[in-house]
């Protein structure tokens, strides 16, 4: 299919995504036009989820005193897994489950303002940062015409390693409480067991 600018003012999109197909050269581009919002599932999903939610008396302080630091996974429900409730924690994600600047801030954050009074590092087995180093993702990238060689992906080479890293972090952190409880467990996505670190 040809896409020109008068193709695409036919139709009354909100995105346009361009794919190569096998068949495709790169000038004969596969374009796909989405004629629907590409979150129309989402917010149909809400409008369900809001006629039953009832109010909520919780404020933003964690219920449980608890911060959980975890990857981005598709595979973690840190709530579930936890036997939490919305209100209970507050829930760090990112890629690899690593105590990165950010997470710090965050976490000063969280003590100081939100209730919390414990952290748990949550890594998960199988995770993708461990199977990649950074400079294979500056290479993915690099291929696809981006650099993003001024980027750090915290990588993960040994988990363990990096976990006692993590933790490390936290604890020796001067902006957070010495003696605050933090604890490391490496949760496995195929059994749903946690298995607490000794770090
Ligand atoms: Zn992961």
């Amino acid at each position: 299919m040809k896409i020109t600018s008068a193709t695409i003012a036919q139709y009354p999109i909100k995105a346009v995504a361009v794919v190569a197909t096998p068949e495709a050269t790169s000038s004969e581009a596969c374009a796909i036009i989405f004629g629907m919002d590409a979150f129309d599932d989402l917010y149909a999903a809400n409008a369900k989820f809001a006629q039953n939610f009832g109010g909520s008396e919780l404020t933003g302080r964690a219920a449980r005193g608890l911060a959980v630091v975890t990857c981005m996974d598709s595979r973690i429900d840190p709530l579930g897994l936890l036997g939490l409730k919305p209100g209970d924690a507050k829930i760090l994600r990112n890629a690899g489950a690593r105590v990165t600047d950010d997470v710090l801030r965050t976490l000063v954050l969280a003590v100081y303002v939100l209730g919390v009074e414990r952290v748990l590092v949550m890594p998960h087995t199988d995770c993708g940062m461990a199977k990649v180093t950074d400079p294979d993702v500056h290479a993915l990238t690099s291929a696809r015409g981006v650099d993003t060689r001024s980027l750090e992906f915290h990588t993960v080479r040994d988990q363990s390693e990096a976990l006692r890293h993590d933790l490390t972090r936290i604890r020796t952190s001067p902006f957070l409480p010495a003696d605050m409880p933090v604890a490391g467990a490496i949760y496995d996505v195929r059994t749903g067991l946690l298995k607490p670190s000794d770090y």
